[in-house]
């Protein structure tokens, strides 16, 4: 997705990327060899990992060789034309990017994983995925790595209750300690990231339903989300896509709807939320508001008994697509409030 995103307008895409991989297991770079940005000649990456004792020198570069050997890839590495450039970090490593800190520390996980800081002028993002909590000194670690966070991105695989039992050191974590951790170090948004396979999207919404209960900003990570830090102050804006089609659900329910278009006129307009989950909606305009723009979105819900009642939610445009309709757009909001 990110791939596809990356020549559209406005869609992030950089001569000049640099790329934190946080360890070598399948799921964090299966899609390395498909992401075609990576074919395009005037694109330059430059891959930060660490060298596992399992590979030795170049451990990236090895695993891209590996992945791309025939006949697992119709074509070897010598077709990516992009220029690349690997470095070695470890954890306890700070360098700089630009005017960006970063930081890596070894985090509690099979083989090792590390996680990354990132301080830029906007604010502290922290990526924090595959830890189990459990170790005294690698606990301290991931503190120290998260301490004052504006975004911390945290693993939250399991249920508290699986984390305690059947998948205890399986190297992952859950809300709960998300949360704990986020209070802690005094994080200011959490987002919870690296879902079981085997939850449904059901499951990640009542797991968000629970974390909200006991901290004020958490998001369930979705695939192609995109967080921009503001202001100091601001509130985190959440970039939803409209793509988790099996946490929709089947109910319409007619709204009003204000904004700003993208021209930066007020608007409002009547129409219908198909498609609602407990962190947004997809929602059918003929406006065409800003990216990242505030929405009021007031819905007429059937209250308890039967009767209407109505609902109001703050959110954020986080997706335009064009709609089914024609003349109209599928906009994609995360609810703040
Ligand atoms: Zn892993
Ligand atoms: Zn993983």
């Amino acid at each position: 997705m990110l791939g596809s995103r990356w020549a559209a307008p406005n869609g992030g895409g950089n001569h000049e990327t640099h790329i934190f991989v946080t360890h070598y297991h399948w799921d964090h770079i299966q899609g390395i060899p498909f992401f075609a940005p990576l074919y395009a000649e005037n694109n330059e990456f430059h891959f930060y990992s660490f060298r596992s004792k399992f590979l030795g020198r170049d451990s990236l570069k090895q695993v891209f060789e590996a992945q791309m050997a025939l006949p697992y890839f119709p074509v070897d590495m010598s077709a990516m034309n992009a220029k690349r450039k690997f470095k070695e970090v470890e954890g306890g490593d700070t360098f700089t990017i630009r005017e960006n800190k970063i930081t890596a520390r070894w985090l509690n996980h099979p083989q090792g994983c590390l996680g990354f800081r990132i301080e830029t002028p906007a604010g502290t993002v922290v990526y924090a995925t595959d830890n189990e909590p459990g170790d005294p000194k690698l606990d301290e670690s991931l503190r120290e790595l998260a301490t004052g966070a504006d975004i911390l991105i945290n693993d939250a695989q399991f249920t508290p209750e699986q984390l305690n039992t059947t998948r205890k050191g399986w190297g992952h974590s859950s809300w709960q300690e998300g949360v704990r951790l986020a209070r802690e170090v005094g994080a200011k948004t959490l987002v919870l990231f690296h879902h079981d396979p085997d939850s449904t999207d059901r499951m990640v919404d009542s797991l968000l339903r629970q974390a909200r209960e006991e901290f004020d900003s958490v998001f369930a990570a979705s695939e192609g989300m995109v967080i921009t830090l503001g202001e100091t102050g601001d509130n985190v804006q959440a970039h939803m896509p409209g793509m988790r089609t099996t946490l929709r659900r089947e109910a319409q329910f007619r709204a009003k709807v204000t904004g700003v278009t993208e021209g930066g006129k007020e608007f409002q307009e009547e129409t219908v939320v198909r498609d609602i989950s407990l962190q947004g909606a997809l929602i059918s305009l003929q406006n065409m508001p800003r990216l990242q723009s505030e929405l009021q979105v007031t819905m007429e819900t059937p209250g308890e008994d039967g009767l209407q009642s109505s609902m109001r939610l703050k959110g954020y445009v986080v997706r335009i697509d064009a709609g089914p309709e024609k003349g109209h757009s599928a906009v994609g909001v995360v609810f703040t409030d």
